[in-house]
């Protein structure tokens, strides 16, 4: 059940209501007994929704905490030539770029580091290898991608 069946449950439970307003007028026990029996399964229905609603909505919330908590850890980048390069607290590049495969597949932002037994660049995660890439930021390049 969703906050729709909870609302629909609720109006149910509304019209419930209004019919008793009309009973009240002329008075039929037993219609009565029917209309409240009625009443009460509209608005369980109603209490049963909203509980199961509000339980997604925690979970929705821990799922937000956890992006924001990503994102957060990321580190500030500047874009040049199709790699992100990690931008420090004052403002300096960290050296090598981001593995652009890491970040598009995984979200995560792990720095190409140079093979000693090959010589080329390579990423110590997904090991992919690098070569020909723009491995440092030009010395007064300031663009910033986010
Ligand atoms: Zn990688």
């Amino acid at each position: 059940m969703d906050i729709m069946t909870g609302l629909s449950a609720i109006s149910e439970a509304l019209k419930i209501t209004n019919k008793l307003r009309e009973l009240d007028k002329k008075f039929d026990k037993s219609e009565f007994k029917m209309q409240i029996s009625d009443l009460y399964m509209a608005l369980s229905d109603a209490k049963i929704a909203l509980a199961d609603a509000k339980l997604e909505l925690s979970k929705k919330d821990v799922e937000i905490d956890k992006l924001k908590s990503v994102h957060d850890s990321k580190m500030r980048t500047s874009k040049y030539k199709g790699y992100n390069f990690g931008i420090d607290e004052s403002g300096h590049s960290i050296g090598r770029p981001f593995c652009p495969v890491c970040e598009k597949t995984k979200d995560i932002q792990i720095q190409l580091t140079r093979t000693i037994i090959t010589g080329t660049d390579q990423c110590p995660s997904c090991k992919a290898a690098y070569s020909g890439y723009p491995w440092q930021l030009p010395p007064d390049y300031l663009e910033t991608s986010e």
